[in-house]
């Protein structure tokens, strides 16, 4: 097996199973180890370390195992049964209830695989090559995992793989006709992972729709950068006067009003496609609730001072002109913006616009896609409700 050995400056990080190896660690040759082989990871004295997925790029290494242990399809089936087992103890899946992440990532202790569930489709995502070798070993231990409440597995990793990779979107179990509706927090959603964005649906906003929908009863609400309209439909679900959904494509929209015509909101829903920092400048209504939700102003650390700049000017034009007394969800789901950062743009925000704010609640993402202690990276999604008197 081909050795990935560290200096021994860095094998601290790996004891304390931080579960990437970047390739400024690696002393020993790899130039000619292949795009998603199989790696053992030792210390300069060749002393095991861990095992994972190798990569040509920055990230060298993706850690799945820190024990002596082949990655195969035992490997693979205990690592899904214990990720399935978590989510069955969160009863995700249930009669009101049946999207949830099963896989993510680091938090689940498989780096570069994603798996979202859709009433009994299995969509997965790899974020490497060498999770994206190994699906076949994924798909059987998905089947065994989760027995007839499988219909489908879907491998979409076309968009997550660098082009060299050449990933190909297939079923590898069953098939399913799509859009295919699925449900959370009790409304019904058409989930389209071949054609929609990421594997079609952004399930880390569930538990938030849902406090969503505590605030909403007789309220206006603009839901800014709503995608598929999930936080529009649970606002409407729990008795919101009227909604008006935002974003600026042409296509979450469409997908938006399937979704509202679906549940048969259709009466007190308007859409609107607009370019969310423009209209938020002078909205020609006001509103008791706006959701300020944002794609990832930040990828990168070097574009960090540009998105505050974006968070900032996006929640004072909210808070601004939001009516008395009103509610703003505001959220960010750039990984380089931690929840510290975050809150004091929106405190600075909140000083431009010259309003008093409270913050009542303080969001985060759900359990369903954990936190891996020892990789503190994967907090990424964090949020706030704030009231503006
Ligand atoms: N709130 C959504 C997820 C948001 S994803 C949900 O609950 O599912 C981010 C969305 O922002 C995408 O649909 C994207 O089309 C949209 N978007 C990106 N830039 C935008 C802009 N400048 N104005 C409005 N929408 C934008």
């Amino acid at each position: 097996m081909n050795i990935v050995r560290i200096h021994k400056n860095k094998v601290n990080s790996i004891e304390r199973r931080h579960p990437w190896v970047f390739s400024g660690a690696i002393i020993s040759e790899v130039e000619t180890f292949k795009d998603g082989d199989i790696v053992t990871v030792c210390d300069h004295k060749d002393r095991f370390l861990a095992r994972g997925h190798f990569q040509h790029a920055t990230i060298s290494v993706r850690i799945l195992t820190f024990e002596p242990v082949d990655l195969d399809q035992e490997f693979y089936n205990q690592k899904i049964q214990n990720a399935v087992e978590l989510r069955e103890k969160l009863n995700l899946i249930n009669p009101n209830s049946n999207i949830c992440r099963l896989v993510h990532g680091e938090g689940d202790s498989l780096p570069g695989l994603i798996v979202d569930f859709y009433n009994g489709v299995a969509v997965i995502q790899c974020h490497s090559i060498g999770m994206y070798n190994s699906i076949e070993l994924i798909s059987e231990a998905l089947k065994k995992a989760l027995g007839v409440s499988l219909t489908a597995v879907y491998s979409k990793s076309s968009d997550t793989l660098p082009s060299r990779a050449e990933g190909k979107d297939v079923y590898l179990f069953g098939e399913c006709l799509t859009p295919h509706v699925a449900k959370e927090n009790g409304v019904e959603l058409n989930i389209d992972w071949i054609t929609g964005q990421k594997t079609g649906f952004f399930i880390d906003q569930r538990e938030n729709r849902f406090l969503l929908g505590k605030y909403a009863r007789n309220k206006k609400v603009l839901n800014t950068f709503c995608y598929s309209g999930g936080f529009s439909l649970l606002a409407l679900k729990e008795g919101a006067e009227l909604v008006h959904s935002l974003d600026s494509s042409k296509k979450a929209i469409a997908l938006t009003e399937e979704n509202i015509a679906l549940n048969d909101f259709g009466k007190k829903h308007q859409s609107i496609v607009a370019d969310a920092m423009e209209y938020m400048k002078e909205l020609p209504e006001a509103y008791d609730i706006i959701v300020l939700d944002p794609p990832a102003f930040a990828k990168h650390r070097d574009k960090r001072h540009k998105a505050i700049q974006g968070y900032k000017r996006l929640n004072a034009h909210a808070i601004r002109q939001i009516k008395p007394g009103g509610i703003i969800f505001t959220f960010s789901c750039s990984q380089v913006v931690d929840k510290f950062l975050f809150t004091n743009t929106i405190i600075a925000a909140a000083i431009e616009a010259g309003r008093n704010v409270r913050i009542l609640e303080q969001l985060h993402q759900p359990a369903d896609h954990p936190i891996n202690a020892f990789h503190p990276e994967g907090e990424y999604l964090k949020g706030l409700v704030l009231q503006v008197d």
